[in-house]
């Protein structure tokens, strides 16, 4: 049965949809299955798929609205056994639409069910809020993998989002343990960098897993979005396609 990984930081901006892209095209060249799911309203994860948003008649809005199954939505991306439920902006009428539904937070939860054992991962590219989007990613997923950007202010937010998950854990039975914190956009050089590294050290400390990968800040990953890529096909030989190659080899050791 595949398992269902949320990227999830309120922040913007933080690296979770070069994250989603990256680390799913590592995993599916490493011989996995692997399906992201795009539930941010900007469709950004869908844009660095190389997929026209404007084009779409059915996204995961159409699956979460239940006006299709999620088999319907599902195109192949980039790489052999990469996929993509893709998203756009009529995704954001679905923080209010779906409020007055019952069972509103488990919609992608009951959706993924009927996928999840055509694939080894899925991972859930959440949007920078903590609303009903992010509350099914959270329902949904067997784990999360928080990205914190080596910059300052890192863990402003932090206490909320692991609040939102406690919440979920404890109104919702609804349990999301911490697969990995990801410290992203890391700049070896600079002081700050190690700093936040510090920081985060401290502030998650012995309870939760800190990944030994640290994603540097490398321009071709910004790049690649604008060629439909994932870097890991638009620049194989870059330092940010080695970077999230290892990330993908440290997830698969904790197979
Ligand atoms: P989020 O999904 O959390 O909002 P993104 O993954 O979209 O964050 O990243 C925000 C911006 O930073 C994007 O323009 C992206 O291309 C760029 N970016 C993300 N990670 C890196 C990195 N490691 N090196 C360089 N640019 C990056
Ligand atoms: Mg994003």
């Amino acid at each position: 049965m595949g398992e269902i990984i949320s990227i999830i930081n309120q922040k913007g901006g933080c690296g979770k949809t070069t994250t989603a892209v990256n680390l799913s095209a590592a995993l599916s060249l490493l011989e996995r299955k692997v399906l992201v799911v795009d539930m941010d309203p900007q469709g950004n994860a869908t844009t660095g798929f190389g997929v026209n948003k404007s084009e779409l008649d059915s996204t995961i809005y159409t699956v979460l609205s239940r006006k299709a199954s999620l088999t319907d939505v599902i195109l192949p991306a980039e790489l052999e056994d990469l996929y993509l439920a893709p998203s756009n902006i009529s995704l954001s009428g679905a923080e209010i639409e779906l409020s007055s539904e019952i069972g509103y937070h488990a919609i992608l939860k009951e959706a993924l069910g009927d996928v999840r054992d055509e694939f080894d991962y899925i991972f859930i590219d959440a949007p920078p809020s903590l609303g009903i989007l992010t509350l099914n990613a959270l329902v949904a997923s067997d784990s999360v993998i928080i990205p914190i950007q080596a910059e300052y202010y890192a863990l402003e937010g932090m206490a909320d989002l692991l609040r939102t998950m406690n919440l979920v854990e404890e109104r919702l039975q609804s349990p999301c343990p911490i697969k990995g914190i990801l410290i992203t956009l890391y700049d070896s050089r600079t002081r700050l960098a190690r700093d936040v590294q510090r920081e985060v050290e401290r502030f998650f400390g012995e309870r939760e897993n800190i990944f030994r990968t640290r994603i540097p800040r490398n321009v071709r990953l910004a790049e690649a979005p604008s060629h439909g890529k994932p870097c890991i096909t638009y620049d194989p030989e870059s330092t940010g396609t080695g970077a999230y190659m290892k990330l993908a080899a440290e997830i698969l050791d904790m197979e």
